[in-house]
């Protein structure tokens, strides 16, 4: 109570002053700042949040892409409370693991075998240990561009100066923290997304070192477009030749399908690693996949190969929220959500041309991403916003969150969740007819 007493007296900007005193740029999150401070949340609801000082918004960040039923999701918090009340976290296994551990395998034929962490970022540093366990290979490889959380070698190349890019057709491997050491950025091979030609060769020149293939089916930061049928079959073929392994990165787009995005091709991944929606608004990541290969784990082989644990690994809180939401997205729960986001879709090419802006749409499922250009780019390269169109963005953004009363992610993307409804999808199209309006030059 005092806690919250508090905080409703001050204001957001106060409460911004404090934070930047104690936490560097006032933020955890660099994604979530908002100009000229962010703006702090009192609770929320469905697909609406409202800040400390009442303003109610919608909601189409959904936790950077985490929450697939929208918030405080009332038979999600009723399993955790259950939960709560018998113990948070323990040494001793629970069912609940278990059992979520089924259901997720049932879902999705490629997972015979599945392991808990507790974010996207461990999910994918676990998925390319087991890899480099299991091949006995030092390298992996990643799209120019993709986004895989902040394990030294999956952030490699995410989104760095354009001037340090390279050859379009054999992209540099671009450091993005300070100080990353030669060593990772020399183990790290970078392909352009898309470019069948090109990765081949770039992959050929590394034939017998890569341990993984890293590939987002939909990459988000690479431009939100989907992965091309034959460029996924392209590269199974050649991991099947190499030795090496096909790695799925589907933390954000598990939500595409009733199995993830792997579901929409006919190759199936040897490794997949999972997060966000799988949590049901808790912290989670999980790597699944072959059963021969998650072998590497198994503590009662007589040789170890990849020791794997975690004090919070399964944690029983996560377990029973993940496990209560994926059981409710279930496949009539997924068309439904899916064709709504269709109609969303629909609805803002019209305004796209109601008010004559050069804008383009990408992306699938239940979410999309805008461009500021007349036509879908194809490539990370051609996606890339560069400072001017950056600046541009960030003003929509603020447009939309100030005036509109609409949360998105920080690069025109929207994800939606099943309690939206056709009301909150007039909204939106509505507030972005404005702001096409508003921003035409
Ligand atoms: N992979 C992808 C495709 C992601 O979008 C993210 C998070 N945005 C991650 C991995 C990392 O997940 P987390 O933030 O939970 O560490």
């Amino acid at each position: 109570d005092h806690i919250n007493s508090l905080s409703h007296k001050r204001t957001s900007e106060e409460i911004y002053n404090q934070a930047c005193k104690i936490i560097p740029g006032g933020v955890s999150r660099n994604t979530i700042f908002h100009h000229p401070y962010p703006h702090y949340i009192s609770h929320a609801n469905g697909c609406y949040a409202t800040d400390i000082n009442n303003i109610q918004r919608l909601d189409f960040g959904n936790n950077m892409a985490a929450l697939i039923h929208g918030h405080a999701h009332p038979d999600i918090v009723d399993a955790v409370i259950k939960q709560i009340r018998k113990g948070t976290a323990y040494t001793m296994a629970t069912e609940a693991e278990v059992l979520y551990a089924q259901l997720l395998c049932d879902r999705t034929p490629s997972f015979e075998k599945i392991r808990f962490v507790n974010s996207g970022t461990e999910a994918v540093m676990a998925m390319i240990k087991t890899a480099r366990a299991y091949t006995g290979r030092p390298k992996i490889a990643k799209a120019e561009g993709a986004y895989h959380g902040t394990y030294d070698f999956a952030e490699v190349s995410q989104t760095a100066n354009p001037a340090n890019w390279g050859d379009i057709n054999q992209p540099n491997s671009v450091p993005v923290a300070n100080g990353t050491p030669q060593s990772v950025l020399n183990d790290v091979i970078i392909f352009p997304y898309n470019d069948i030609e090109h990765t081949l060769a770039i992959l050929d020149q590394n034939a017998s070192e890569i341990a993984c293939v890293i590939i987002d089916p939909v990459p988000h930061r690479v431009g939100l477009m989907e992965g091309k049928t034959n460029f996924i079959e392209a590269i199974y073929e050649w991991t099947r030749k190499n030795g090496a392994l096909l790695a799925f990165d589907e933390v954000v787009t598990y939500r595409v399908n009733y199995g993830g995005a792997q579901q929409n091709y006919s190759v199936k991944p040897d490794l997949t690693a999972l997060g966000k929606i799988i949590g049901g608004g808790f912290p989670v990541g999980a790597f699944a996949g072959r059963s021969d290969i998650m072998k590497v784990l198994d503590p009662r082989e007589s040789k170890l190969l990849f020791p794997h644990s975690g004090t919070f690994s399964a944690n029983p809180v996560s377990m029973t929220a993940g496990h209560t939401t994926m059981k409710m997205y279930n496949k009539d729960a997924i068309l439904k959500l899916n064709t709504l986001t269709q109609k969303a879709t629909d609805q803002i090419r019209e305004a796209i041309k109601i008010a004559d802006v050069p804008v383009s749409i990408t992306g699938t499922g239940s979410m999309f991403r805008l461009h500021l250009k007349p036509s879908a780019p194809t490539s990370y390269r051609e996606a890339y916003q560069n400072c001017e169109t950056k600046t541009l963005i960030n003003e929509m953004l603020d447009y939309l969150f100030l005036d509109e009363k609409i949360m998105m992610i920080n690069t025109l993307t929207c994800m939606f969740s099943t309690v939206m409804t056709q009301k909150e999808i007039d909204m939106l199209s509505q507030a972005l007819l404005n702001m096409f309006k508003r921003f035409k030059t």
